[in-house]
């Protein structure tokens, strides 16, 4: 989509600063992080939101969680412990409309999140 964000990204229009990348999906350092390690994972096909999810959508929603597990070994935070989160539409403060998938860690989480 001409007018993602995320896919402009995707396209090379907008830089990123690329943590881990393979044919399904690309990680990227947040511009504004919440957390010493803060990455965005996103597929590469456009999907909205998680309300947008299609059975077909299962594979890569799996390598999501998969490059997660990757960018957290790559940034030492396995043993420790990250979160991984997806906001879903305004009421979590989604503000991106290609669905992705928040990786952070680097400092104790508190739980129940704001
Ligand atoms: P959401 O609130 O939609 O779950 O998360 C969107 C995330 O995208 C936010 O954490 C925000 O800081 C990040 N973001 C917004 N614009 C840009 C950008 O241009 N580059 C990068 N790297 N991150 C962005
Ligand atoms: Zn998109």
């Amino acid at each position: 989509m001409t007018d993602c964000l995320f896919c402009r990204m995707l396209n090379k229009e907008i830089p990123a600063d690329v943590v881990y990348e393979d044919d399904d999906v690309l990680a990227f350092n947040d511009i504004n992080p919440q957390a010493p390690v803060h990455v965005l994972i996103i597929p590469r096909i456009h999907i909205a939101t998680l309300n947008d999810l299609q059975a077909k959508h299962a594979e890569v929603m799996g390598k999501l969680l998969l490059a997660a597990k990757e960018v957290a070994k790559q940034k030492g935070l396995s043993e420790g412990g990250y979160r991984t989160v997806i906001n879903c539409n305004a009421d979590a403060g989604q503000m991106v409309f290609h669905i992705h998938l928040h990786l952070l860690g680097g400092r104790q989480m508190d739980w129940p999140p704001g």
